[in-house]
């Protein structure tokens, strides 16, 4: 299993060519991708190459993009310990939906938390709803980047299927 630092270069070396291939491609007409959409792409990619990598599945213990998040890693221990290293949290494309889950399960607890303590803390008005041309290409960087990151574990696509086929035969 390659290491965090591995797994980092991975994706950014692919980002890079990617980055490039886009930048022919759009220079010579056969794509549009409009900066939006590129900056989107790019935060969703990096997003999840840094912050919410699978590997958060071993945050129990020391884990680099546990160490990222810094003082507030300590939130995703409940995850380590839910998730089983390169179970659940290494398929395809449940996976990268449990840590999304997660964050926002997590997000609001602390702001249901902080009603409570603080009645009247002025919370930030929710932003308007995201539209399909925002979210697709946010949720594509974030999926490749997870994408990469299992292809380098050498996870395959049909992972969950067979995770879970194992626990049934298990059982039975
Ligand atoms: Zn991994």
């Amino acid at each position: 299993m390659p290491s965090g630092r591995v797994h980092n270069l991975i994706n950014i070396a692919t980002y890079s060519v990617l980055a490039a291939g886009v930048l022919v491609a759009t220079r010579q007409g056969l794509l549009t991708v409009t900066p939006a959409q590129a900056l989107n792409f790019t935060l969703g990619f990096f997003v999840g190459t840094f912050l919410l990598s699978p590997d958060l599945d071993l945050a129990e213990g020391r884990v680099d993009s546990k160490r990222r998040w810094g003082r507030l890693g300590v939130l995703w221990v409940p995850y380590g310990r839910l998730f089983s290293h390169r179970g659940l949290s290494h398929t395809w494309l449940l996976g990268p939906l449990t840590r999304l889950a997660y964050l926002a399960v997590v997000l609001g607890l602390l702001v249901g938390l902080l009603c409570f303590v603080w009645p009247l803390f002025p919370l930030p008005a929710l932003p308007p709803p995201a539209s399909l041309k925002v979210l697709l290409p946010l949720l594509f960087g974030y999926y490749l980047s997870q994408w990469l990151h299992l292809i380098a574990d050498g996870v395959r696509p049909d992972h969950g299927l067979r995770h879970g086929l194992k626990k049934v035969r298990r059982r039975f």
